[in-house]
């Protein structure tokens, strides 16, 4: 069981569609995210309301699901009973938030360096 190949980017929603993992309601004109691919020889597509896009993306970075993918449906209870995790959006913007912070800290650094750098005079 794996993706033969699997794309997604988030669009703006054309009509209305339900979230295939917590089935929030997604209104016309809203971002989500819309995924489409090759699975097990079928093609499949799915989209996803952005709380739920990131919660799995964060699962993903985490290394919690591999790439037979996630347990669509089952993602918070599999964040729950596997993880110990009971709010999985607060886990999923707590993570995003850190690495954002980490990726501005090695900016920072990188800068100071350049810098340092530049004003070098033997
Ligand atoms: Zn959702």
């Amino acid at each position: 069981m794996s993706y033969e190949f699997w794309s997604s980017k988030n669009v703006k929603a054309r009509k209305p569609y339900r979230c295939c993992e917590c089935s929030a309601a997604i209104a016309v004109g809203e971002l989500h995210n819309y995924g489409a691919g090759k699975f097990d020889g079928y093609l499949v597509d799915q989209r996803l309301c952005l709380n739920c896009d990131l919660i799995i993306s964060e699962g993903f970075n985490a290394d919690f699901w591999d790439d037979e993918g996630f347990p669509l449906t089952e993602v918070r209870s599999t964040l729950r009973d596997e993880h110990g995790i009971d709010d999985a959006h607060a886990w999923a913007v707590e993570r995003r938030q850190a690495r954002i912070a980490k990726r501005e800290d090695e900016a920072a650094a990188t800068a100071r360096a350049t810098r340092a750098a530049n004003e070098y005079r033997p």
